[in-house]
């Protein structure tokens, strides 16, 4: 079992990455399994439309494993360990997750549920302490991918009034915190596991950066490049959480990049000021 997880900030295109690597036949896409508790309460549906108990891909997983998700302890474990607020202690303890039963059994069976031997899967929670706790548990099978994008252009899709929406400054404070720290943990407790991606490079040059990822997570993309070269549609699959384009069987590959058009030049500059340093690491200018 191969684990991928995808780790970042809200609004980086975690949907879209996962998507895209789903669309490759040794790549299944879960979706944002820190949901899962949630979703096994039948609290959302899959993207197919059916909630989990009668979803042909999940309805064996719900059966044998919605206690598990369920219970309190698994709620209140999970509380603990994937909260951004309790990341610190990672450092002090980065095996913490291993003293929390409920939530290893619970993970460890899913994924030897879902999961064949010669096949990824991924996870595209994003949150750090989830990313932690899976490091803890799959240690060796467990790799990451970290995706950053423009701070304008996070805080612009924050702007809109779809899911959360966020005032400019709060979400240039969440993405300051949340890069820095993701940066910081990705350049010490998993160091050699993880590949950064620039969203916007994955816009302009998708070929290019899966054969990146590729590489470096040693998986075969090239089915997904030859659907991208055709123009061909991306299938959802069934994944749970994330955002509205996996309510749609098909995707299109298309996005671009406006909120330079839109967005005033006070703005842009103030934005790429309080996140300055994060820009110059990750090569965005003014
Ligand atoms: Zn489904």
């Amino acid at each position: 079992m191969n684990l991928i997880y995808l780790i970042g900030a809200g609004r980086s295109g975690t949907t879209i990455l996962s998507l895209l690597l789903g669309n490759s036949e040794s790549v299944t896409s879960l979706g944002e399994l820190h949901q899962l508790p949630e979703y096994m309460g039948l609290e959302g549906k899959c993207s197919c439309g059916q909630l989990l108990s009668s979803c042909p891909y999940w309805n064996s997983v719900y059966s044998s494993l919605h206690n598990q998700f369920c219970s309190n302890s698994y709620k209140e474990q999970a509380r603990e360990l994937e909260s951004h607020r309790y990341v610190y202690k990672y450092f002090f303890e980065k095996n913490r997750a291993l003293t929390n039963s409920e939530y290893c059994s619970a993970n460890k069976a899913l994924l030897s549920h879902l999961s064949n031997n010669n096949q990824f899967t991924i996870d595209s929670a994003k949150y750090i302490g989830r990313g932690l706790a899976l490091n803890s548990i799959f240690q060796k099978n467990i790799q990451f991918v970290y995706l950053v994008r423009d701070p304008r252009g996070v805080v612009n899709s924050f702007g809109k009034s779809v899911q959360t929406s966020r005032s400019w400054l709060s979400a240039t404070a969440y993405y300051f915190i949340v890069n820095f720290t993701t940066l910081l943990v990705c350049k010490t407790l998993l160091r050699n596991k993880y590949i950064k991606i620039r969203y916007e490079d994955l816009i302009s040059s998708p070929e290019r950066v899966l054969s990146e990822i590729a590489d470096s997570l040693d998986l075969d993309l090239d089915q997904v490049k030859v659907k991208l070269a055709k123009g061909e549609g991306l299938t959802t699959g069934h994944v749970i959480g994330g955002n509205r384009l996996v309510q749609d069987n098909i995707v299109h590959f298309k996005s671009s990049e406006s909120w330079w058009e839109k967005m005033p030049r006070w703005k842009q500059w103030s934005i790429w000021v309080l996140t300055l340093p994060l820009n110059i690491i990750n090569r965005y200018k003014l």
